[in-house]
């Protein structure tokens, strides 16, 4: 099932199976025997086939000539270095859309990027989406057969590959066990997407070990440090690829052309205002609230045109549940004629970039969430939020200016705030073109690999300079290290 396409060529709001609607540019090829394995019928990690490069200057006219260079000049002595990254897919959620705009831009810039991720199976993305829930607050049962059987089995599989680099960076707890000594040459960071400020101690305490044989670990934001981390931290925010397809602008005309066959298909009346949701179909993602808010904001008001409510999701392969929280939204939706829930659909990044272009607004409220990569595509598009108060969402909703912040349940005020939008075009407008500036200074690609370049830069020893986006004190072993090289302060601690 982890492959399992929910959906398929035509919007709808029941399951059906067809292919995936995916830019084949962006496609990615799956190659053969992971890190430098033998051939194997399946292999345990899936390479990305990166067959584009973007040269610096095409990030001209999103970033100016300043910032272009100083890019250049932090990736000058890294030329040939190699980066490797690992994560659990390489399809679907919001690191590998952050992997698929970085891989090029790096070799580019002269970097030798390569990214694999994880061919396991079924099992094994059962035990790591119970680990996503319980790092996130979610009460899931998890027993040792799954941690030492499905989860390691899996693992020590992978681990085989042995992936020599000079900067490897395992994403979230999916691949975080092939941290052990062998698998992994060269230093490597932990990079956390989630928010973990409260994880789960039976989980957290499981991983902490892997983590803590990091050089390094990377997070959305201080507060999500979980306990008894003993390696250096750095912040990093996550951005979007502004020449991704989907962050593309394009005209209204021309977003409603690309739409058009969807419309077309599920009965759509494109003259009426849109309020849009689009994430994978997850628990934490809260869809079921969007839908009470909008049945909330109709039963109060009768709004002349009026409004539809658009779901869209995907899948991913290690984001097994995603079928069944579909299901039950469908259940919920039954037959409402102003609510549609698409998946998978085809053309996928034309049709979000499109989609969030029309929206007079995205409706985001996760109950958790490390940052959250729609928001800041929407803002990009031109399209103001009604996003929830929670972790990196709130960094890019500046209430009232590029959207509105509400709490993740309250249904009343999620509602209050699809209102104002539907209420006031001229004014949803400009909170837009204003989110649209908030993302450029400060949410586009270029700063999050200006932030990996200083990073890389350290660990290749090729600058001493200490990253300036280190957020906690010293580290254990950096402790040890400062004694071993001081005898005497060694002496004056015993
Ligand atoms: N996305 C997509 N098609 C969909 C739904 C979502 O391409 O039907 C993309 C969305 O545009 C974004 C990513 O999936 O780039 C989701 O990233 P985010 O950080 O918002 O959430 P995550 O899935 O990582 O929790």
């Amino acid at each position: 099932m982890a492959s399992q396409r929910l959906n398929g060529s035509r919007p709808t709001r029941g399951p059906r199976s067809s292919t995936r609607g995916k830019d084949q540019a962006q496609q990615p090829a799956l190659g053969g025997g992971g890190a430098g394995t033998a051939p194997h019928a399946s292999p345990p990690l899936l390479e990305y086939a990166c067959c584009r490069v973007r040269q610096p200057e095409e990030y001209l006219p999103s970033l100016g000539a300043a910032r272009v260079e100083a890019l250049k000049r932090l990736a000058g002595p890294l030329v040939g270095r190699r980066w490797v990254h690992i994560n659990g897919t390489l399809q679907g959620g919001g690191v590998a859309e952050l992997l698929q705009g970085m891989l090029p831009f790096a070799r580019g810039l002269g970097l030798d990027t390569r990214w694999y991720a994880l061919n396991a199976g079924e099992a094994f993305f059962q035990v790591t989406k119970k680990f996503h829930h319980l790092l996130q607050g979610l009460d899931t049962p998890l027993t040792l057969e799954e941690l030492f059987g499905a989860y390691l089995d899996a693992i020590d599989a992978a681990a085989q590959a042995q992936i020599a680099a000079d900067l490897v960076v395992v994403h979230d707890p999916q691949p975080a066990g092939i941290i052990m000594p062998g698998a992994l040459l060269g230093p490597v960071l932990w990079r956390c997407h989630l928010d973990t400020s409260t994880p789960h101690p039976v989980v957290w305490r499981f991983l902490l070990p892997y983590i803590n044989q990091c050089a390094g670990a990377i997070f959305t934001l201080p507060e999500f440090i979980g306990p008894g981390l003993q390696v250096p931290v750095y912040q990093i925010l996550p951005g979007i690829d502004p020449l991704a397809t989907k962050n593309r602008q394009s005209t209204e005309p021309a977003a409603r052309e690309i739409l058009a066959p969807l419309f077309h298909d599920s009965g759509i009346d494109p003259d009426r205002p849109i309020l849009a949701s689009v994430s994978r179909y997850d628990r934490h993602k809260n869809q079921a609230t969007v839908l009470e808010a909008f049945r909330r904001l109709r039963a109060e008001r009768r709004f002349h045109p009026p409004p539809y409510l658009i779901f869209l999701g995907n899948t991913a392969t290690d984001d097994p549940e995603g079928t069944a929280v579909l299901a039950q939204l469908q259940a919920r939706a039954g037959d409402d004629p102003d609510v549609r829930c698409w998946v998978d659909v085809p053309n996928n990044d034309c049709v979000v970039g499109a989609l969030l272009r029309l929206a007079r607004g995205m409706v985001h409220v996760p109950t958790r969430e490390g940052f959250g990569l729609v928001v800041t595509e929407a803002l990009w598009q031109g399209t103001p939020v009604v996003g929830a108060a929670v972790g990196g969402v709130q960094q890019q909703i500046l209430p009232g200016r590029t959207g509105y912040r509400v709490a993740p349940r309250d249904v009343e005020a999620i509602a209050a705030a699809m209102a104002r939008l539907l209420d006031d075009p001229a004014g949803a407008a400009a909170m837009g073109r204003r989110g649209r500036e908030h993302v450029r200074r400060h949410f586009l690609l270029p700063e999050v690999l200006r932030r990996d370049l200083i990073l890389l830069r350290y660990y290749t020893r090729t600058s001493r300079a200490r990253p300036p986006f280190r957020v906690n004190g010293p580290a254990y072993r950096e402790v040890l290290e400062t004694l071993w090289r001081s005898p005497a302060r060694a002496t004056r601690c015993r």
